[in-house]
């Protein structure tokens, strides 16, 4: 099945209010996984203009940060109305761009529109605090300042909500954004700042120019971002190579990073565990996405007692599920983001078929032509977790290995170089909280019956090792875009100095 998906992507751009003249006569080719056809050719940012950006970005951050956090609220409260309007068309389009399922296309742009009902009230709640202090007549305190121009450098497999999870945030913080979308996913970029441009319009003159900007392009645009001292933190997603580049440029001109990068996920399936809802998340944690979510479930870890039971009925689900075009209501796995992905799923099921593991599944399938790469999701049955397991490959691989003991399980969950996301199927209210504690997951997220992906904005969402330590979204994240400042307040006559020390003149 082939449609025109170049007409109706422009179609869509236009509604979304994308000027026409953005999708033609540039060197960066953008093409949509769903059939490998040619969307447009985006122009890429040059260094020169990347740097008048920033510069623009840095005087805007000068106004904004003198606007009343409520009011900057009432910025991000129509950012939201834009986006609820969206809704339909920006979700359509990011199903096109990176090959989505139309349903997570439009829940990538629910949970932009929920990040900003967030931040909304977070806008009259960036409160500091009050500390005793230890010396007479003096007052102690802690507030919380707008921290300066915030780099967004974000993957392609969420190439919006990311964005989102860092601007709405930034914005109420009192911080200019400066966006630098996956040089596969520009297209998505452009219309929501085209929305964001309607919400400055309706917002009216406090919002200053270059509040949000956007350069586009790949690597070289991002260090340019990376290391402009003008840009005190920069939050990155994306691979862990990338974070490891970006971490030390950052640290080296001491800025502050959010770092978001791979996972290699975990689901520990306990002897308690009630197999039909283990079953239905371990489907959509592994498969969703077609298996190119930071937070896919890679490993899953199943007692031997229950092994034997859970195991056909899993395979039963592989075999049946329905990969295909990801327009059709139907299909729940969509095709991977392109050739180089599909390289990468043949390598990692080469090696683990050397190791010894059992493959099922993992063959391409022909839905729109050679150009697109779609595939059954592949389940391999391990007996011990090998080199081609502790790796994340973007991909739907789930990795199946057998466990006796819980601490056996935990210990083999922890034992990969990532940190993101983990999660336990049990009844058993002590294994659930032996999991839980201190010796337990060393995961940023661990859930307990649900699988490792499909976060709620309202947590802090990040990972440790690895994965890069940043925290994102809900709970206190918002603290990493604002800078901290201590006031000691003497409102007294004399001047006791702390500690006790005299130094008398
Ligand atoms: P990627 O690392 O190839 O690219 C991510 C972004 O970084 C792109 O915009 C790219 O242009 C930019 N970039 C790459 N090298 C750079 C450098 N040296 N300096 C500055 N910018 C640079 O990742 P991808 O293939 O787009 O996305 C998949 C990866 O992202 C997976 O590893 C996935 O786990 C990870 N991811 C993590 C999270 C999270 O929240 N932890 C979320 C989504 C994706």
């Amino acid at each position: 099945m082939t449609q025109d998906l170049a007409t109706e992507t422009r179609a869509l751009l236009a509604s979304l209010g994308v000027d026409p003249a953005r999708l033609d006569g540039g060197s960066l080719a953008v093409r949509s996984p769903i059939t490998g056809e040619t969307l447009a050719h985006v122009r890429e940012t040059t260094l020169a203009e990347a740097d008048r950006e920033i510069g623009r970005a840095a005087q805007a951050f000068r106004t904004w940060r003198q606007v009343p956090a409520p009011r900057r609220g009432e910025f991000v409260r129509l950012l939201g109305e834009e986006l609820r309007r969206a809704k339909a068309d920006l979700g359509r389009l990011v199903s096109i761009e990176v090959g989505k399922v139309l349903s997570e296309g439009l829940g990538e742009v629910q949970e932009m529109v929920d990040i900003c009902d967030f931040a909304v009230g977070l806008s009259r709640q960036l409160q500091g605090q009050c500390l005793p202090s230890e010396r007479r007549d003096h007052r102690l305190t802690e507030q919380w300042h707008p921290a300066g121009p915030v780099g967004v450098i974000s993957a392609f497999n969420f190439p919006v909500a990311v964005w989102s999870w860092n601007a709405a945030l930034a914005f109420v913080c009192g911080d200019s954004v400066i966006w630098k979308p996956s040089e596969k996913a520009p297209l998505t970029a452009l219309a929501v700042s085209a929305l964001v441009a309607r919400a400055c319009a309706a917002f009216g003159d406090e919002a200053p120019d270059g509040l949000a900007t956007l350069i586009i392009g790949a690597r070289d645009v991002g260090e340019a971002l990376v290391n402009d001292a003008r840009v005190p933190v920069i939050s990155a997603t994306g691979s862990t190579r990338m974070g490891r580049d970006v971490g030390e440029r950052v640290a080296r001109r001491f800025g502050k990073s959010i770092l978001e990068l791979g996972g290699n996920n975990a689901s520990i399936v306990t002897p308690s565990a009630d197999l039909d809802l283990t079953l239905r998340a371990v489907a959509f944690g592994a498969m969703g996405t077609a298996g190119q979510r930071c937070t896919t479930l890679r490993r899953l870890l199943v007692h031997e007692s229950v092994y034997d039971a859970l195991l056909p009925k899993l395979s039963a689900v592989y075999a049946g599920i329905k990969v295909g075009d990801p327009r059709e209501e139907d299909t729940l796995v969509g095709p991977l983001i392109d050739a180089d992905a599909f390289e990468a799923m043949k390598r990692a099921l080469d090696a683990a078929r050397t190791a010894g593991g059992r493959v099922h599944g993992g063959d391409r399938i022909d839905i729109n032509g050679a150009e697109s790469f779609y595939v059954r999701p592949a389940l391999v049955e391990m007996t011990e977790q090998v080199d081609c397991v502790r790796e994340e490959t973007f991909a739907p691989i789930l990795y199946v290995l057998r466990y006796s003991t819980l601490e056996e399980a935990i210990a083999i969950q922890n034992d990969v170089p990532q940190g993101l996301s983990s999660s336990i199927f049990a009844t058993d209210v002590r294994e659930i909280e032996q999991y839980l504690s201190a010796t337990g997951s060393d995961c940023g997220i661990a859930n307990v019956n649900m699988g490792t992906s499909g976060a709620e904005i309202g947590g802090a969402f990040g990972g440790e090792k690895e994965t890069g330590g940043g925290r994102e979204s809900g709970s206190d994240s918002w603290k990493a875009y604002m800078r901290r400042q201590t006031n000691a307040i003497n409102y007294g006559r004399s001047l006791p100095l702390a500690q006790g020390v005299k130094f008398d003149v």
